[in-house]
């Protein structure tokens, strides 16, 4: 608690008291240690890409660029996590663009059958070189949903690509949407790796990551679930995981229905 004295009273130079005004940092505390972790997390995660770009580069320069088979691994190297960097600075702006603009965001009709189709399509590459199936099960109606269409297409692009990159090959996805007369329900379920229990709490925090070594492999930033959390609430909405290790994981995100009733500012 912080304690401002912000007048005193006095008689004949005497003081008969003090009004001070009480308040609670607490949150502004937390607030400004979470941001500083953001900053030195955000640092660190610049620096590992570029620490290994310049240390190629280098040795590229000290020689290694005479032999051919060695200059080709390492400009590949170079290639790959400079795409990583880009990548991650992609998801940076996303994540603040969607933080600073949650507010005064966009409150547009949204497609959600076609959305739902053109991500599949989108993914559908990158699951097949895997040998993994999508398969999305949908009603035969969708209501309207209303909000940033970006954003929600993005929100189910990183759900289902986190599908795809965390279950093994020959494996399936799927992506289902119900509804009832207040809340639209999308779960996105695959049979692959799933999470342990321990993991699944902090999941959604930037830059939180179950297995980094194995997160290198697989590629991505630790940024795409934070990025659906803010997405889900930026419309008002709920996430929620449930997983088994070794059997798979299902994301469930309610969202609550635009089309009906008022919408509540
Ligand atoms: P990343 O870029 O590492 O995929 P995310 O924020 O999207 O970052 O996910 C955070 C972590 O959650 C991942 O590193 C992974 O360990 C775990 N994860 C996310 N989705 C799944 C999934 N469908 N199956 C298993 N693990 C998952």
């Amino acid at each position: 608690v912080y304690a401002n004295p912000i007048r005193e009273f006095k008689e004949g130079g005497r003081s008969l008291g003090v009004v001070m005004i009480f308040q609670d940092i607490t949150e502004i505390r937390k607030l400004e240690i979470m941001r500083k972790q953001f900053v030195a997390n955000v640092s660190h995660e610049l620096k590992t890409p570029l620490t290994s770009i310049k240390g190629f580069v280098e040795t590229l320069r000290g020689g290694a660029v005479e032999d051919e088979r060695v200059r080709d691994r390492f400009l590949e190297i170079v290639e790959v996590e400079s795409s990583r960097l880009s990548e991650l600075i992609d998801d940076l702006l996303v994540l603040t663009d969607i933080e600073r603009r949650t507010e005064d965001g966009i409150y547009e009709p949204i497609d959600m059958k076609k959305t739902i189709g053109d991500v599949v399509l989108m993914l559908e590459d990158s699951a097949a070189s895997k040998e993994i199936a999508i398969q999305s099960i949908l009603p035969e109606t969708l209501p309207t949903l209303h909000g940033n269409p970006n954003w929600f297409k993005q929100m189910l692009i990183n759900l289902v690509d986190n599908a795809i990159k965390y279950t093994p090959g020959g494996g399936h996805v799927t992506v289902k949407v119900s509804f009832d007369m207040k809340e639209i329900t999308i779960s996105v379920r695959d049979n692959g790796i799933g999470i342990e229990r321990d993991h699944l709490g902090r999941l959604f925090e930037r830059f939180y990551r179950v297995d980094k070594a194995r997160s290198r492999d697989v590629g991505g930033t630790g940024l795409g679930l934070a990025i659906v959390k803010h997405i889900v609430l930026s419309f008002g909405g709920a996430i929620s995981v449930k997983s088994e290790p070794g059997k798979g994981s299902e994301f469930t995100v309610l969202l609550p229905r635009t089309d009906v009733g008022q919408r509540v500012l």
